[in-house]
C-alpha cells in the first residue's frame, strides 16, 4: 500500500485565505489585528517558533509584539505583563509561550487570558469550555491536527479514534474536538498498558508523545490514517516526528509527515484567529464591519 501524504501546506493555503477576507472586511475601520506573544525564556526551540508566528504575522498583516521578559523573569513581571496586555483594546491575542521560568504557576499566568483574547486555549477555562460544548479556542496545535484531517475528508464520526498524549496543549484538548466531531476516543498516555492494542484497533492514530520512533506500523491496522504532531531534533540535527516512517509507511492509508504537516498549520490558524477576533470585538462594539 502507498500511503498519501497529508501535507500541511494546502491546509495553512486556506487558512491563509481566510484571514485575507478578515483583513480586508477590518480595511477603513481603524482596526488592526494584533497579537502579543510573551515569553520568559532562551530556549531554542520557543525562539525558532516565536520567529516563525513573527514571519507569518508580517505575511498576514496582523501586527504582532514579542514580550520578551527574559528568562530571569518573576512571576509577578509575568503577571503584570499580561494583565496590561488583557486590558489593551487594542490588543486582540495573547500567547503565553512555554517553558516558563522555574516556580512560576504556569496555569495561573494562563488563567489571566481572557477567554476572548486567549487564541492559543492556554487559559484552564478554555479547555472546561470546550468539555462543556461551549465556544472556546482550542490549543492550536490540537485545532491544527483537526484542520489537517477534516481538509482531507478524513471519516471521524463514529471511527475509533487513538490519542497518544494527554498534555493541555495537544492530547486533552484533541480528544474534546474529536468528541465534538462524533469519534469515538481513546487517549494514550506514559502509563498507558498495551499501547499497541489501543492502536491496532484505530483507524485514525494522532501521536504526540514527544518520543522519536514511538509509532511503528506493527502497532497499526492496515490502511489507518497516521497524523504525527511530534516534533523531535535527531543526532544529525533534524526535525523528525514521533513515528516510524518506513515502518508506518507500507501499513497506513495517509500520514502527515514531519516537518511539513501539522506543524505548518499552526502559525497560520493563530493569525486567522487573532484577525477573528478583532474582528468580534468590532461587531461585539457595535461598530459596522
Ligand atoms: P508533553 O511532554 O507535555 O506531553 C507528552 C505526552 O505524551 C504526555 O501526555 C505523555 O504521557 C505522553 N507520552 C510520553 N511518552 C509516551 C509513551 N512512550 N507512550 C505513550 N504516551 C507517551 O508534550 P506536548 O507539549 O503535548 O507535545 C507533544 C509533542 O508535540 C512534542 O514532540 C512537541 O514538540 C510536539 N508539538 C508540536 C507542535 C506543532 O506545532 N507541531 C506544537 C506543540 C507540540
Amino acid at each position: 500500500m502507498s500511503s498519501q501524504l497529508l501535507t500541511g501546506l494546502p491546509v495553512a493555503k486556506n487558512l491563509r485565505a481566510d484571514t485575507a477576507r478578515n483583513i480586508k472586511a477590518l480595511s477603513g475601520t481603524g482596526v488592526v489585528p494584533k497579537l502579543a506573544v510573551v515569553l520568559a525564556t532562551d530556549n531554542e526551540s520557543t525562539a525558532w517558533y516565536v520567529r516563525s508566528i513573527v514571519r507569518q504575522a508580517a505575511e498576514s498583516a496582523v501586527h504582532c509584539d514579542v514580550v520578551d521578559l527574559g528568562p530571569q523573569a518573576s512571576g509577578w513581571q509575568l503577571q503584570e505583563a499580561l494583565q496590561a496586555l488583557a486590558e489593551d483594546r487594542a490588543v486582540h491575542g495573547i500567547i503565553l509561550q512555554t517553558p516558563l521560568p522555574a516556580g512560576v504557576d504556569a496555569a495561573a499566568l494562563a488563567a489571566l487570558i481572557p477567554p476572548h483574547k486567549d487564541i492559543d486555549g492556554a487559559n484552564p477555562e478554555s479547555l472546561g469550555r470546550l468539555a462543556a460544548g461551549l465556544p472556546a479556542y482550542a490549543a492550536t496545535t490540537a485545532q491544527a491536527a483537526i484542520e489537517v484531517l477534516e481538509h482531507y475528508q478524513v471519516p471521524l464520526a463514529g471511527e475509533h479514534v487513538t490519542v497518544i498524549g494527554r498534555s493541555m496543549v495537544v492530547g486533552k484538548p484533541l480528544a474534546q474536538l474529536l468528541l465534538a466531531r462524533d469519534a469515538t476516543v481513546t487517549t494514550c498516555h506514559s502509563r498507558t498498558k498495551a499501547l499497541a492494542s489501543h492502536t491496532k484497533a484505530s483507524s485514525v492514530v494522532v501521536v504526540a508523545a514527544g518520543k522519536a520512533g514511538l509509532l511503528t506500523g506493527a502497532e497499526l491496522h492496515e490502511g489507518s490514517v497516521v497524523v504525527d504532531v511530534g516534533t523531535n531534533v535527531d543526532e544529525a540535527g533534524r526535525l523528525i516526528g514521533d513515528v516510524h516512517t518506513e515502518s508506518v509507511l507500507p501499513v497506513a492509508r495517509a500520514l502527515s509527515p514531519v516537518p511539513g504537516g501539522v506543524g505548518t498549520v499552526t502559525t497560520s490558524l493563530l493569525m486567522l484567529r487573532t484577525s477573528q477576533a478583532a474582528l468580534d470585538t468590532l461587531v461585539a462594539s457595535g461598530q459596522p464591519v
